[in-house]
């Protein structure tokens, strides 16, 4: 494993941390997820983290699908960040949906034909799902889950579910492929609509990709959630909801507090469990990581997989009626209460959103 760690002890709370130190000569690959012709805000995260690696880094954004909507992403691609110096397409009905298997091979056929040094991708389901392949087709470890760089091949990422944060040094083979969290590279607006030129975009090649590159796997169908709401994973504002609602039918108070305040809904995985809401909405160690500028516990106990995902929100509000509950020690604002008599007058008071 050409991978070195030392470990060291994480304080109560942690910080997002950037680059400290950059070194030069590098370029990397950054594997971009769109929807409906945007690239998605996790994507612009994973280029901005490519800046950490060294300052004189060439970032080409890799797209994959079909039809219009490849289009349209490509030309956002193209002025959505000002560190992207190229856009590289893959148009074939083989990427009409993100299936892992034909994205490996095309990130392996990338990689053998252009060399970069790193390629990242950002740690929701597409990368998690993409980048282990592409690794295991590439002969090289994969680091996930990457919260600072320091320079273009020292990381720093949680382990212990967050318990204590691990440096490592990639020692391997080019490319050193990560996953970065993007809620510890948050974009500024201001980088998004600065960009006054556009990068150049390129029709990748596909006449070298294996005809047998669909693989095993087969699409299904894509559910969404719900578009009226803020995404889970970028959302200013998370409401959510434990063990303690104790039914579906109470989950809707926690969904009608979220509509109030502009908010997402979040869930611990035993409210998911429970069948109370769908498992999209799981933030943890096995959900959703989120950074929110608000996030407001509800009946939740302050499991440390449950604390994974959301320890590094700004502010952070728990209602619990046990004093004892773990989820304290992390909260800044507190209410030792029963959320049965909380959440209906928080519903009354608040006005309706305009
Ligand atoms: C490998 C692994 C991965 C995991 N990944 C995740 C993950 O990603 N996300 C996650 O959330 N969990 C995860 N878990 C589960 C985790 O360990 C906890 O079991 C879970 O987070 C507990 O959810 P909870 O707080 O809703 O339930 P509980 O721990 O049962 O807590 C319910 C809380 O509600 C309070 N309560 C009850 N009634 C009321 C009331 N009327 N008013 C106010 N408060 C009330 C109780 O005091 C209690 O503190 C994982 C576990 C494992 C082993």
């Amino acid at each position: 494993m050409a991978i070195r760690a030392i470990l060291k002890p994480l304080s109560k709370r942690h910080l997002p941390l950037y680059a400290t130190s950059v070194s030069r000569s590098a370029s990397t690959l950054v594997l971009g997820e769109h929807e409906n012709g945007l690239i998605k805000g996790q994507s612009v995260s994973a280029v901005d983290a490519a800046k950490c690696l060294s300052e004189d880094n060439p970032v080409s954004m890799l797209l994959a699908g079909s039809g219009p909507s490849l289009k349209e992403a490509a030309q956002h691609a193209a002025s959505c960040h000002p560190s992207i110096s190229q856009v590289l397409v893959a148009d074939s009905d083989k990427f009409s949906y993100p299936i892992a298997e034909p994205w490996a091979k095309l990130v392996h056929m990338v990689q053998q034909r252009d060399g970069y040094s790193h390629i990242i991708s950002a740690s929701g389901s597409f990368g998690k799902n993409i980048l282990p392949r592409a690794a295991a087709l590439l002969d090289v470890s994969p680091i996930t889950d990457v919260i600072e760089i320091s320079g273009s091949s020292q990381f720093v990422r949680p382990i212990y579910a967050g318990n204590a944060l691990c440096t490592v040094r990639y020692t391997g083979a080019n490319p050193c492929m990560l996953t970065i969290r993007s809620t510890s590279f948050p974009v500024p607006p201001s980088s998004a609509a600065s960009q006054s030129n556009e990068a150049p975009i390129t029709q990748v090649d596909l006449s070298t990709l294996d005809e047998d590159s669909i693989g095993k796997s087969r699409y299904v169908k894509h559910t969404s959630q719900d578009a009226e709401r803020p995404d889970l994973g970028s959302a200013r504002i998370v409401v959510t909801g434990g063990r303690g609602l104790k039914s579906a039918e109470n989950f809707r108070m926690i969904e009608k507090l979220a509509e109030k305040l502009g908010a997402a809904v979040g869930a611990t995985r035993a409210a998911v469990d429970a069948g109370f809401v769908p498992n999209d909405l799981q933030v943890g160690q096995t959900g959703k990581i989120v950074a929110p500028e608000l996030y407001i516990a509800f009946g939740v106990s302050g499991a440390i997989q449950h604390l994974a995902g959301m320890r590094d929100s700004k502010v952070i509000v728990a209602v619990n009626k046990d004093a004892d509950a773990p989820i304290f020690q992390v909260a800044d604002y507190g209410l030792v209460g029963d959320l049965f008599e909380v959440i209906p007058e928080l519903l009354e008071k608040i006005p309706e959103k305009k």
